[in-house]
């Protein structure tokens, strides 16, 4: 289950579509891996539109670029930011 209420494998996206990083908040990317098919870590499927699942390691951060998991670990773009996702 992840964070948004969502079971993994079973949804096409997560509910959380923002996440704020320090005082700002970003739309979360939904192009990282655009095959038509399911993520192999969170089971979303992969289009245009959908987002992946909080702590899947596809998902890239909207500030930085790299995985967002790297900067959820790291506390945002190893800032020691403030992060939370949001709907
Ligand atoms: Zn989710
Ligand atoms: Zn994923
Ligand atoms: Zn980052």
């Amino acid at each position: 289950m992840c964070l948004c209420g969502l079971e993994m494998g079973k949804s096409d996206s997560c509910n959380f579509k923002r996440v704020k990083l320090g005082k700002k908040i970003y739309n979360r990317v939904d192009d990282s891996f655009d095959d038509n098919k399911r993520c192999h870590d969170c089971g979303i499927l992969n289009k245009k539109g959908n987002i992946h699942h909080v702590f899947c390691d596809m998902e890239k951060c909207p500030k930085c670029g790299r995985q967002l998991i790297s900067c959820q670990i790291f506390g945002g773009c190893d800032a020691k930011e403030y992060m939370e996702f949001m709907k």
